[in-house]
Formats: C-alpha cells, sequence, structure tokens
C-alpha cells in the first residue's frame, strides 16, 4: 500500500516562511522531502515575536513523526525560502533525533545561504533587542547543516527514498534558483519554487516543460492574473532617470534586495550605458556581487557572448559619500544599496538624499504594507512635505517614483506552464491572498473543477 501527502506548514496565502514537506509511505516506512524552510519578513525579528517568523513548526513535528528520513530541498537562496534552515537544524534535533536529515542544494545556493544568514546572525549579536537574549542558533547549527548538504546540479535525478526521484530544473529567479520535479511511485510531480522564464542576461530562465500528465503542482503564484511591463521598457525607463538625476548633478538610489535585485540592477544600468565608475554598492549587496562575479557562467546564455563580470565589483562607497554630504557638496552617482523596502543601509541613504531637490530613489521592488518603501511611496502619492523613517521626520524634496520590475513569472507565464504540465490539481502558494481569490473568481464555482487548491498554513492533504 503507497501513499502520498503534502503540508503546507508556510507560504501559504501568503509570501514569507515558505515551507511545503510531501510524504511517501510504502511498507510501513515514512520518508519525507521538504521544500524550503524559510522565514517571514514581514514580521519582527525579536526574543519576543521570533517563532511567529517561522513556519508552522508544531505542524511539521507532527508531520514528521514516524518518518525514516527527511531530504530537505532549498530552492533558492532568499531569505522567506532558506531563512530557516539553521534553526530547523538545531529544533530538529532536539524535536526527531531519530530522522536522519540530508540538505539538497546547488553550489550558488550554498554560498548565498550564508549571507543571508549571517545578516540574521548578525542582528542576534548586534541587535538592540537581542542584547539580553540567547541567539535562536549558533554557528554549531550552521556547521551541522552544511556537513549534512549534498550539492546538486539541475537536470540530474538524485534517488531520495524507495519509489521517489527528484529532478530538480533550472528556474531562472536568481543565481542557482531550482524548481523540483519529482518521480513518486509512477506519478509525475512539480514545485516551481520562485520560477521566472524572461530574459535574464546571466540566469537560465526555466524552460515550459511537456509531460503526459503530472498528479498536482505547487505552483508559486506571486505575479497571479497578473502581465508585466517588458523588462526592456522598465530599463530604458530607469535608464533615462540616472542620466536626468546624473546631469543636473544628484545621486540616484536604487533600493534592492541584496540577492539578485542588486546585481540585476548593477547589470541593467551598465548596458543602459551609466558608465560603471558612476555605480555605487552599498551593504551585504557588494558581497553577493563578489559570488555572483565568481561564479556566473563565462558567456551571456542568451548571446554566447563572454560575460563582463567586471560589472560585479562593488566598492565601498559610504565613507566618500557621507562626508562629502556633510561638507554640502553634491556627488553624481547611482547608489545600489541593500534593502529593498528600504531597510538597513538603504534607508540611511534615503534620509540622507531625501532633502535635496536634485537627488531621485527608485523604488522597484515588492514591498509588504507597512515596510519603510510603502510609508515612502504612499506619503509621496498623498503629495506629503515629509516621511516619518523608523521615527526621523525626513522632509521630502528628492524626487522618487516607483517601478516594476519582478523576477517571478508572470499571469500567462504561469498559464502556459501548467498546460504544459497537465495537472489533476494546481495548488496555488507563495501570492498574496486577495489576488488568488481574485483570480479564482473568474473561475466562480468551478475554480475546483479546474484543479485549483488553495491551501492554509498547516493544512495536510492525502494524496
Ligand atoms: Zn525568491
Amino acid at each position: 500500500m503507497r501513499r502520498m501527502s503534502v503540508g503546507f506548514f508556510g507560504g501559504a496565502r501568503k509570501i514569507g516562511a515558505s515551507c511545503h514537506a510531501f510524504a511517501f509511505e510504502q511498507r510501513g516506512e515514512r520518508h519525507i522531502v521538504m521544500v524550503d524552510i524559510g522565514m517571514d519578513p514581514t514580521v519582527a525579528f525579536t526574543p519576543q515575536t521570533w517563532l511567529e517568523c517561522f513556519p508552522d513548526m508544531e505542524g511539521l513535528g507532527a508531520f514528521l513523526d514516524n518518518s525514516t528520513t527527511c531530504t530537505v530541498v532549498i530552492t533558492h537562496a532568499h531569505f522567506d525560502h532558506v531563512g530557516g534552515v539553521p534553526y530547523f537544524m538545531r529544533w530538529v534535533r532536539g524535536r526527531c533525533p531519530a530522522l536522519s536529515v540530508t540538505f539538497f542544494m546547488t553550489e550558488e545556493t550554498r554560498s548565498l545561504a550564508g549571507v543571508t544568514w549571517d545578516e540574521t546572525e548578525q542582528t542576534m549579536q548586534k541587535g538592540e533587542a537581542w542584547r539580553e537574549a540567547e541567539p535562536i542558533y549558533s554557528e554549531c547549527d550552521r556547521f551541522m547543516t552544511m556537513s549534512r548538504t549534498r550539492v546538486v546540479k539541475p537536470g540530474v535525478y538524485y534517488e531520495v527514498c524507495p519509489g521517489v526521484r527528484l529532478f530538480p530544473l533550472p528556474a531562472g529567479h536568481i543565481l542557482g534558483a531550482i524548481a523540483v520535479g519529482f518521480e513518486a511511485f509512477n506519478e509525475h510531480i512539480v514545485h516551481t519554487g520562485d520560477i521566472s522564464f524572461g530574459e535574464q542576461p546571466f540566469i537560465e530562465g526555466a524552460a515550459y516543460m511537456s509531460l503526459p500528465h503530472t498528479r498536482f503542482v505547487v505552483s508559486e503564484a506571486t505575479n497571479l492574473g497578473e502581465t508585466l511591463p517588458r523588462r526592456s521598457d522598465a530599463a530604458a525607463d530607469l535608464g533615462n532617470e540616472c542620466r536626468e538625476t546624473l546631469n543636473r548633478g544628484g545621486t540616484l538610489l536604487l533600493p534592492a534586495f541584496q540577492i539578485h535585485r542588486a546585481q540585476a540592477l548593477t547589470a541593467m544600468l551598465v548596458a543602459e550605458g551609466i558608465p560603471p565608475a558612476a555605480i555605487l554598492v552599498d551593504g551585504n549587496a557588494q558581497r553577493v556581487h563578489r559570488i555572483y562575479r565568481k561564479m556566473l557562467p563565462p558567456n551571456n546564455i542568451l548571446t554566447g557572448v563572454p560575460l563582463a563580470r567586471d560589472v560585479f565589483r562593488g566598492k565601498d562607497a559610504r565613507e566618500t559619500l557621507f562626508l562629502e554630504m556633510k561638507e554640502g557638496k553634491t556627488f553624481p552617482r547611482i547608489v545600489v544599496a541593500s534593502g529593498g523596502m528600504l531597510h538597513g543601509i538603504a534607508q540611511k541613504w534615503a534620509k540622507a538624499l531625501l532633502p535635496n531637490k536634485r537627488n531621485a530613489i527608485v523604488l522597484n521592488g515588492w514591498a509588504y504594507a507597512g515596510s519603510p518603501a510603502d510609508v515612502l511611496h504612499r506619503a509621496v502619492l498623498r503629495g506629503d512635505a515629509s516621511v516619518q523613517l523608523n521615527g526621523d521626520e525626513v522632509p521630502l524634496e528628492a524626487g522618487v517614483r516607483r517601478i516594476r520590475l519582478s523576477s517571478h513569472a508572470s499571469g500567462p507565464e504561469l498559464e502556459r506552464l501548467w498546460t504544459g504540465l497537465n495537472p489533476d490539481a494546481i495548488m496555488l502558494v507563495h501570492g498574496d491572498e486577495s489576488k488568488i481569490e481574485d483570480y479564482l473568481k473568474r473561475y466562480g464555482p468551478h475554480a475546483h473543477d479546474a484543479g485549483f487548491v488553495v491551501p492554509r498554513r498547516g493544512e495536510v492533504y492525502e494524496l
């Protein structure tokens, strides 16, 4: 008797703390394959609230009970997919000491995950809120994770337990990102991870697959039901904005997620003719620039032309610039700073630049409601004279605008992917609940017949 089930312990009806687990049972043995253990960026990470940043650990614990092996596939190194891994390592040793745990990730993800984990560790070591508190995991837990990690490559089959093989697939999205295909008990299952098909010059995009039948697909739904502006239009728009700011002697800030967005923007600016010497990169994005530089393929995937990796140099901009600004000098530069939602170093830059008309800020990424980027954007739309950023009142003189860039598949691209897979069911995850509901309204009562399932956090489905 063979049985399969799937549990959704995070990243359900929202973006954050992604964690989905599959159980495969036969002959009295139960084996688990988990996809991602992320943290939720919309919850404050403090000694009082940290557990809320994680997936439903109680539900996950019950799901893991009586299992023999647990293979954890990490799709990519973003915080909401990999952030919870070292804590999981500590937790699982206490909760299920007999369970044999192995992590699967690409070499690129292994390198980039270190940057994500370092940041959480810095918060626990240096953050004011954590001064009196015990860190939730230590260097030792990271070491244990690494010692149980198997580096995997897209396009290769991996047997994880009797009757179940995994095949990682390139997912586009960011460097090292994979989707996961399963061959399980003679059925196909697909988990998209975060996926993109768009043309990115230095990352291989995902491919549309064609399978005769898929038992079910767990699909991200970030841009469900939405078309996206063409990337080339957004790039040209950004290039113009940068040139205008430089011409009037101002500084243009691009707050950027440190992993991938900062590198994609840098490459985009250079391609638009902005001189590399005018681009300064600040914060942890510099470290990621170095990893990209080391690990990128030698040639442009689309054109075969050798990649100009020197674009990803990364320089320490801050010292010089803050000094010169104090002296009242202007600084015609483009600054790509870590903190896509205007946290961290990007916020320091924003506070320094906002009071001067010559400067500009271009918001370019996803920001949750109430995040500093969202607060700033709303203030600008209302035409306010100033904005409150973390308790500081900052005059709103610089030009602030938003462009739409996404490293996720558009709505039509997702639909094309599903069509090729021919699934019995499409389980929608990693998306805004209201967006998913709006989309399903189109199908009305037939949403279920069309195969759509929208799991809730903690729900387990027997298949
Ligand atoms: Zn991602």
